[in-house]
């Protein structure tokens, strides 16, 4: 009998394919029916229709989702256990992350003799005041912050609607089934787009090679493969290291098991619309259950950047070498800090990553106008970085799945995993 593709196949075949082509396609761009028919309708238009359609589910997704989450954890001192570790598992992995960036930058050097142009010119926009992030947080209207996709205030209102459900327990029944049964819907209509996945990665990746080729990356291939060598590092180092000394499971087979979310993460660069996906890979293929996914991977959607945070590690000792600015201990230990809360109020969407590195560069005194420099690359940086974003969620999540005593060991090593799913 002929063996059916499975989707993971499906989107990797489109991935390296998308890649390939707009490799091809980039030298005859300017191309009348390239640029118009190719890249401008064909491309833009599958690409877009998958990504809004996954943007689509976000809001309803992570709202139903948390609370459910919530609701469903049994008990307030429990949900109160697995939160705690969940933002001190985002914080310190982030922290880590950045200190491996920090220290493979000022090993390589990747910004000593670098020609400045003289006309890089970024006119940043204002990155938000700590403080505002943090008293954004609570939502004065929580329609509103549905409406307008404010993933901070939903989490925020969804966590403490759950909560209210678990500590009204038995007299919740009711409410809680109606949002359980609402959260398998919604489910069930990620899966439906799903099946769009390989055509949107194709087109996704096809436009963006085909717009940069690798021509722009030249000059700054130093600065690149540091960052890439980083967010391995840390893959491959801090998270199959705490895989196994926390859950002594095989970190091979995370990885494997995972794939499918990584490569939706990289076409779309963005964590926030990839969390359908990173959910239903979570719970059918690491077999995490869905009282602790539906919790701990939304929040890491929103606030645990580890990738971002090591791009802007990174960036910063690069550009400050390129300047020719020495940087003391003190001004690592600001970046560290800096890069790590920036990571909460970076929005899990393309590009903010960079929005939010204004805020370290001006904490040492580096000058913002730097960041024109690695603008034109950033694209590709931050499909790699949003990969690595949401595994660092993943492997949290495992982990506490794990030490609850909850997680799917089944799913998690079965040889053939349920393929029809992603
Ligand atoms: N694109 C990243 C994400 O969604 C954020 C960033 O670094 O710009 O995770």
């Amino acid at each position: 009998m002929k063996k059916k593709m499975g989707l993971t196949s499906k989107i990797f075949i489109g991935l390296i394919t998308g890649i390939i082509l707009g490799l091809i396609l980039h030298p005859i761009k300017e191309n009348t029916f390239i640029s118009n028919y190719i890249v401008g309708f064909l491309f833009h238009l599958v690409g877009k229709v998958f990504i809004n359609s996954i943007k689509m589910m976000v809001v309803p997704l992570v709202f139903v989702s948390i609370t459910v989450g919530a609701a469903s954890v049994g008990d307030i001192k429990k949900l109160g256990r697995i939160g705690s570790k969940t933002l001190g598992f985002y914080l310190v992995t982030t922290a880590v992350a950045i200190t491996i960036a920090i220290t493979l930058a000022t090993v390589v050097k990747p910004g000593v003799g670098f020609d400045l142009p003289n006309d890089a010119q970024f006119t940043a926009k204002e990155a938000p005041k700590l403080v505002d992030v943090l008293i954004d947080m609570v939502p004065k209207n929580p329609i509103s912050a549905l409406a307008n996709g404010k993933m901070l205030q939903i989490i925020v209102f969804s966590v403490l609607l759950g909560t209210s459900m678990t500590a009204l327990g038995d007299k919740a029944t009711k409410v809680r089934e109606g949002f359980e049964a609402f959260n398998e819907v919604i489910l069930k209509l990620v899966m439906m787009i799903m099946k769009l996945a390989p055509y949107g990665v194709f087109a996704l990746v096809a436009k963006t090679f085909t717009e940069l080729g690798y021509g722009a990356m030249k000059p700054l291939a130093a600065y690149m493969l540091c960052v890439l060598g980083a967010l391995l590092i840390h893959a491959l180092v801090t998270y199959q290291g705490l895989l196994v000394a926390f859950t002594k499971l095989n970190p091979i087979k995370f990885f494997k098991n995972f794939s499918p979310a990584m490569m939706v993460a990289f076409s779309t660069a963005s964590s926030s619309s990839t969390l359908p996906v990173t959910l239903e890979t979570a719970e059918e293929r690491l077999g995490v259950p869905k009282s602790i996914a539906s919790f701990t991977l939304p929040l890491g959607a929103t606030i645990n950047m580890d990738g971002t945070a090591i791009m802007q590690g990174v960036a910063t000792v690069f550009l400050a070498q390129a300047y020719g600015i020495d940087l003391t201990l003190q001004n690592f230990l600001t970046v560290i800090l800096t890069a790590t809360l920036a990571s909460i109020g970076t929005a899990g969407v393309p590009g903010v990553g960079l929005i939010m590195l204004s805020m370290v560069l001006t904490q040492v005194g580096i000058p913002v106008e730097g960041i024109a420099i690695i603008m034109g690359i950033d694209r590709i940086l931050d499909m790699c970085r949003t990969a690595i974003n949401i595994t660092g969620d993943a492997a949290c999540t495992v982990i506490i799945a794990k030490q609850e005593g909850e997680l799917n060991e089944d799913i998690y090593n079965a040889e053939n995993v349920d393929k029809s799913i992603v």
